[in-house]
């Protein structure tokens, strides 16, 4: 297949975005792969700050940051996404991508999802610490009960961000059956 899938795309965006030394965010550590992916990115120079609300998550995450010797480069936060401003104020404007793994963590507990609520305050704090031409990355699943309303209330959300200060991308293939997990795209001006 020749058009990009959907995770494929996604890391595609988040290169295109984030260089060596640069600051990224991981709103949704998870098992680790997208922490990791962006610590490879950043390089010994930049840093990655990743958040999970599961202490089962970060226990993952730090677990497969370790195996591939890039812990150093790392700061995880048990913490919901929505506490982001916790961050060092001296990361504003300096974050060049963020990724957004929405959903239950696979293998874990399928009640502990993701909120519109929390995604939402989160997109808004990493706005104003966005560097010019960052990049935030969500990848949406709405198989899921919760994740209908997550959905809808996200692309409300989007849909409504002024055309001044961001250009908004959805990413979807059409035709597939099933709820396909798409992406949303967010780049600051
Ligand atoms: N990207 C991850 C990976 O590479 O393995 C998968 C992420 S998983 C689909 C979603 C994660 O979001 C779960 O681990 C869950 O605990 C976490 N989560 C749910 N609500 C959260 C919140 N408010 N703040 C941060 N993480 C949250």
């Amino acid at each position: 297949m020749k058009i990009e899938r959907i995770l494929p795309f996604a890391r595609t965006l988040l290169t295109n975005a984030v260089a060596q030394g640069d600051v990224a965010i991981d709103a949704t550590a998870g098992n680790g792969h997208d922490t990791l992916f962006l610590a490879n990115l950043v390089g010994d120079t930049g840093h990655v700050y990743g958040f999970d609300i599961q202490p089962q998550a970060i226990q993952a995450t730090q677990q497969r940051l370790t195996e591939h010797h890039v812990e150093n480069r790392v700061t995880l936060i048990q913490e919901s996404h929505s506490n982001i401003n916790l961050l060092p104020r001296s990361i504003k404007r300096r974050v060049t991508g963020a990724v957004f793994n929405l959903g239950y963590l696979p293998g874990g507990d399928k009640d502990i999802v993701t909120t519109s609520e929390t995604t939402i305050s989160a997109i808004e704090q990493l706005l104003d610490l966005l560097a010019p031409e960052g990049v935030i990355v969500l990848v949406i699943y709405h198989g899921h009960e919760q994740g209908k309303q997550e959905r809808d209330d996200l692309l409300t959300y989007v849909q409504n961000l002024d055309q001044k200060d961001v250009h908004v991308l959805q990413y979807r293939f059409m035709n597939q059956q099933n709820n396909p997990p798409f992406i949303i795209a967010i780049e600051k001006r």
